[in-house]
């Protein structure tokens, strides 16, 4: 049977370690503060927000959401990220999405302040991870690379296949895997003929968005398959692989959920601290 890689346990990890990070923090009297910005009430989104307050909490970290109108100007939304790029107590700025569709996404990404940039998203971080100098990754990304890194799943010289090529996950993902040295094929929707790649994969990371997407026959023996989809299917949460024909076939597999999903908004603390130790050139104090 192949290794479960899960997700919650690998987090619980990551936490403590970041619990000691931020006691050293605290005691030369620094807490690291995330703000979240929330334009609208979409439910999801207010819970996904929520979830992010409560861990940022119970770490020992300040806190805040700052709640806009559905109705608000693109101005005034990056009026707001101004103020908080200012505000010398803010470590990490994230403005959730999705924008109502009258707000230009990018103009509010560019706003951000690179140095409080915790989602890793600015066209400056970007620049520095793609020229292999990154401050810090994407979230989901960065957990991405605890999961494997903590199950002791090597990295350098294997074949990587990352099906999808999002901003948000799968384009970052294929560049943290090139950092770590493993060779590294980006699929897509125009990829022709997708099995031919995934079938090489060593290490197989799938963040499409459809369920069922990869089954048994995509999978070489004994490969690593990271799914980060999150699909709802008759009210079950799913991934994007077919998990239980390819947990038959797999050397190691994260379930959806509990699999990298627990990572993302813990990865998001990690980067608030990262940024927040940097930003005062205190690296020896936030380690
Ligand atoms: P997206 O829609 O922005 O990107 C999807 C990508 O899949 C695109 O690059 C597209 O080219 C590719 N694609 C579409 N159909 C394809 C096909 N048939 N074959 C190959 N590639 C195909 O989505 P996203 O934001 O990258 O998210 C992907 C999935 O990951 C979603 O299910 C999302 O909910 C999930 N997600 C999970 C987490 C987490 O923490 N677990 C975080 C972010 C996103």
């Amino acid at each position: 049977m192949p290794r479960v890689l899960d997700g919650k346990v690998i987090a619980e990890q990551v936490r403590e370690n970041l619990k000691d990070r931020i006691e050293n923090l605290r005691s030369i009297g620094i807490q690291p503060k995330l703000v979240v910005v929330l334009v609208g009430d979409d439910a999801a989104s207010a819970s996904y927000v929520r979830s992010k307050q409560r861990m940022a909490d119970k770490l020992g970290m300040a806190g805040d959401v700052r709640f806009l109108p559905v109705t608000v100007t693109q101005g005034e939304l990056i009026r707001e990220v101004e103020q908080l790029n200012a505000d010398p107590t803010v470590d990490g700025i994230l403005v959730q999405f999705p924008l109502p569709s009258h707000i230009d996404t990018e103009a509010v990404l560019a706003a951000v302040d690179p140095d409080k940039d915790v989602d890793g998203f600015h066209p400056y971080n970007v620049g520095r991870y793609a020229t292999g100098s990154p401050v810090i990754w994407p979230c989901t990304t960065a957990g991405i690379y605890e999961i494997l890194k903590r199950s002791d799943i090597s990295i350098a010289g294997k074949t990587a296949v990352i099906v999808g090529r999002s901003q948000i996950v799968g384009w970052p993902t294929g560049q943290l895997l090139l950092t770590h040295n493993a060779t590294v094929i980006q699929c897509h929707s125009k990829t022709e003929d997708l099995r031919k790649f995934t079938l090489q994969a060593d290490i197989l990371v799938v963040a499409v968005g459809q369920a069922g997407l990869i089954g048994a026959d995509d999978v070489r023996s004994g490969a690593t398959v990271i799914d980060v989809g999150i699909n709802r299917v008759d009210g079950r949460l799913v991934g994007d692989v077919d998990f239980e024909s390819v947990q038959e076939k797999a050397g190691a597999i994260t379930p959806v959920p509990g699999g990298v999903g627990p990572l993302t908004v813990t990865m998001l603390m990690h980067n608030t601290i990262e940024l927040a130790t940097r930003r005062r050139g205190l690296e020896k104090w936030g380690r």
